[in-house]
């Protein structure tokens, strides 16, 4: 599918430059976005002023900290309800993650969104809010922005221009909806207030900005602080604080999506084929991937490797199928006869590349490489078949955090509504995006989760 006119480039230039320019305090939407309001519920612009809560400046209806996918995403939808609305970031910019993704095009959704595509200690958590913001609730944004997008391999959705498009999206339903964003903005401590205080203001925050010191008061507070992964793009555990001061559990978390490492022997095997791509069936703990493995100067990268992260845990092996679609024993043991005469590595680079050949013939029938076909016993060929079909390797680990792109398990969710994502044990506390123990399989389905969690708090937060 494509889509050719491209989208408002030079918003995109405006927006990120009002926010800059700003040099951290960054609000958008108040006063220099005063379109008006687009969504028929935006109540609570007033003359173009939002109208303060209890007359006070500190207070918000919803305040929501981070500004990355999940985070904007309910900040839009709860003030389309007209909530008067704050978004805290951290960073010196909004969504570092979203224009980093899908190396620069977003793969924003998938067309194809199931509970299975996600991993949970509770698979079925995830169901009513992916039902309630599906993909096509998404795509249709999408569309109504013109966006030019494009379906890739396993119906993939990315931007044809750029990420900028889907934040600037986001960005411009946000100024629409009156939302308020400050960049530079370090929670210090967030505390409930005493019983008997006003209901309407259950949080008090106490926030740095730049050096300034602000009180700020919610009645909605929604913790969209995402998770470890790449720290330079805002990967943080201040959500697991949060969740673990109001007496939430953690579930164990690992880096997921993520390259594996090797020592020893395989490290220099891979070394010495690194840049080379091959697709084969990839598995840990019975779960297979049929996709691209990428060798690496560590490791083994690639989208199989990254998905199958998502299934390995420490100490676990893991297996390649070098020939996917072929029964390997059958095939050698008839090349035998057929082609007695040939060398094992000449049949073989038939089906896999030279480099690859060699290396494996370095590893398994180096004392029988220069015999021909014919002279190896059946046992010899079945055992080297078998280990094409069913490579057995062990990952010293990951690359860790560093490189993840997502980061598996954290709050659980035994903990969490499944329609509204708030603290069953605490009223007017919401956790919405990965920080929740909800991970995607590669393919768009992380976004998909910040989206449609995001929304399912925004609609009550
Ligand atoms: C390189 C890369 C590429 C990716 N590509 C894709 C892709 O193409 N498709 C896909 O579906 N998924 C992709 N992902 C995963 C996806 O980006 C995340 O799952 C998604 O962004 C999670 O959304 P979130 O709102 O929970 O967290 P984030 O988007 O990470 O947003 C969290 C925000 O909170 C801020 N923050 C953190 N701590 C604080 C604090 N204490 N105070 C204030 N603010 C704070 C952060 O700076 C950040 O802006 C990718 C991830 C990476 C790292």
């Amino acid at each position: 599918m494509r889509h050719t006119r491209p989208w408002a480039k030079n918003r995109a230039n405006e927006l990120s430059a009002h926010i800059e320019d700003n040099g951290g305090a960054a609000r958008l939407g108040i006063r220099r976005y005063t379109a008006p309001p687009t969504h028929p519920h935006a109540i609570h612009l007033i003359d173009g002023e939002t109208k303060p809560v209890a007359n006070d400046p500190n207070t918000y209806d919803v305040i929501i900290l981070g500004a990355g996918a999940s985070g904007l995403m309910c900040a839009l939808t709860a003030a389309q309800r007209g909530r008067r609305v704050l978004v805290l970031e951290k960073a010196n910019k909004v969504g570092k993650k979203i224009l980093m993704s899908g190396g620069g095009r977003c793969n924003f959704t998938n067309h194809f969104v199931e509970a299975d595509n996600f991993i949970s200690d509770n698979l079925h958590f995830c169901k009513a809010a992916l039902s309630r913001y599906t993909q096509w609730d998404f795509i249709g944004m999408v569309e109504r922005y013109q966006i030019p997008y494009e379906e890739r391999r396993h119906s993939q959705l990315f931007c044809l221009n750029s990420a900028k498009d889907i934040l600037n999206m986001l960005l411009d339903e946000c100024a629409n909806a009156g939302v308020e964003i400050r960049c530079h903005a370090d929670l210090i401590s967030v505390a409930e207030r005493e019983a008997g205080s006003q209901p309407s203001l259950r949080y008090q925050l106490s926030v740095n900005q730049q050096d300034t010191l602000l009180e700020l008061h919610c009645q909605s507070f929604v913790v969209a602080s995402g998770a470890l992964s790449i720290p330079t793009l805002g990967g943080s555990g201040m959500g697991y604080d949060i969740a673990k001061q109001f007496g939430l559990t953690l579930t164990k978390r690992h880096a997921g999506l993520v390259p594996f490492m090797f020592s020893d022997g395989m490290k220099q095997f891979c070394e010495k084929l690194s840049g080379l791509a091959l697709e084969v069936d990839m598995s840990a703990n019975k779960t297979t991937f049929t996709e691209n493995i990428l060798f690496t100067h560590r490791g083994i990268s690639g989208p199989a490797a990254l998905q199958v992260s998502n299934y390995w845990n420490p100490g676990d092996a893991i297996t390649i199928n070098l020939l996917p679609k072929i029964n390997a024993s059958d095939w050698l043991l008839d090349a035998k006869h057929s082609q007695a005469k040939s060398l094992l590595r000449t049949v073989l680079s038939h089906k896999l590349a030279k480099g690859l050949v060699a290396e494996l013939q370095f590893l398994w029938w180096h004392e029988l490489a220069e015999k021909p076909l014919g002279e190896y016993s059946d046992k010899q060929l079945i055992g080297i078949a078998e280990r094409l079909n069913n490579w057995v390797l062990k990952p010293s680990g990951t690359e860790g955090y560093r490189t993840a792109e997502v980061t598996r398990g954290g709050i659980d969710t035994a903990d969490i509504s499944s329609k509204t994502m708030e603290a069953k044990n605490q009223p007017g506390l919401y956790f919405i995006g990965e920080v929740l123990d909800v991970t995607g399989w590669l393919g768009g389905f992380n976004f998909q989760w910040a989206w449609s969690s995001g929304y399912s708090a925004g609609l009550v937060a």
